[in-house]
């Protein structure tokens, strides 16, 4: 009697035990910045995982067939959108079979919606020559305006899924854009001095971050997004460099820096390896850490190459 008492206690509470995990909102992000941003606002409420990791090109993830597992499970999908994961994401999200998840469905949520979007085409939309931007730069995530957006965004998003849990994500909203706004100020004020200096990126990963933080980007390694360096392109930026006397190339650090650290030695200009997303480098461990990285590295990779 006691034993037979004891197994089926052990099966309640076995039940309730999975009825607990399945109540929690499962999400799959495309990126760890997104990630990051749900962990965020969801909280203990959503359990989130990242299909790319942040040192990978966001662009171009080599899709693996757990993703597809992962994204059967999931009752929310978000994705930076702008054909940035147009590479690899549409195959997986067929793959797995999940209604909810397509694009439209009640649980693909696309970030970009609600972001400020920079170099938005106003010609015809076209992948014309490889150009992997054709919707506008989807690196948007770069300015802390648009960490704001997205955040207010997935608590909209994840309230209406989860209604019950509704105050708790407007509580961490406020939080998170509290702290957000904090570290703003500081992040502005830390490169009030810098602001101005003129800078060559390999991507255009960085559009966002210099209109937010003041810096002037005047060139590229790649000719277009997507397209590797051609050595016609090369010889123009260096002598573009030199004209404007540019010291300093950003590189993500998915990129091979055998054509910047030639550019850097004709010019005298400095590489800096700078990761664009949570979990490019260990330090940047979520979104406010990404900046407090980048922002500390970035001013002193300026003085030091210029002696400021
Ligand atoms: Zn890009």
């Amino acid at each position: 009697m006691k034993k037979s008492f004891l197994i089926v206690s052990a099966a309640v509470l076995a039940l309730s035990v999975a009825a607990e995990a399945s109540a929690a909102l499962r999400v799959i992000t495309t990126t760890q910045d997104l990630a990051a941003i749900v962990t965020e606002i969801g909280g203990d409420k959503v359990s989130v995982e990242s299909l790319a990791r942040g040192y990978q090109d966001p662009h171009f993830v080599e899709p693996k067939p757990s993703f597809v597992f992962k994204l059967y499970a999931a009752d929310l999908l978000v994705v930076v959108g702008r054909e940035l994961e147009a590479a690899w994401l549409p195959a997986l999200i067929t793959q797995s079979r999940n209604s909810k998840l397509q694009p439209g469905g009640a649980g693909y949520f696309d970030a970009s919606q609600t972001a400020r979007i920079l170099d938005v085409p106003t010609g015809p939309i076209t992948r014309a020559m490889g150009d992997v931007h054709p919707l506008g730069n989807p690196h948007y995530w770069l300015d802390p305006g648009n960490g704001r957006r997205i955040a207010k965004a997935l608590q909209g998003k994840l309230s209406q899924m989860s209604s019950g849990d509704a105050a708790y994500f407007a509580q961490r909203y406020e939080d998170f854009a509290r702290r957000l706004t904090e570290a703003e100020a500081r992040w502005k004020a830390a490169l009030a001095p810098y602001r101005g200096t003129k800078i060559v990126t390999y991507h255009r990963s960085w559009t966002n971050f210099a209109e937010a933080f003041g810096l002037d980007v005047v060139g590229y390694v790649e000719p277009k997004p997507g397209i590797p360096p051609s050595p016609a392109h090369t010889l123009n930026l260096i002598h573009e460099m030199k004209r404007q006397g540019i010291k300093l190339i950003l590189v993500e650090p998915y990129f091979d820096l055998k054509t910047p650290n030639a550019i850097a030695r004709e010019t005298g200009a400095r590489v800096l390896v700078m990761p664009p997303s949570v979990g490019g480098v260990k330090e940047a461990a979520d979104y406010l850490r990404l900046f407090d990285y980048n922002v500390a590295l970035l001013i002193s990779t300026v003085k030091s190459a210029t002696g400021l």
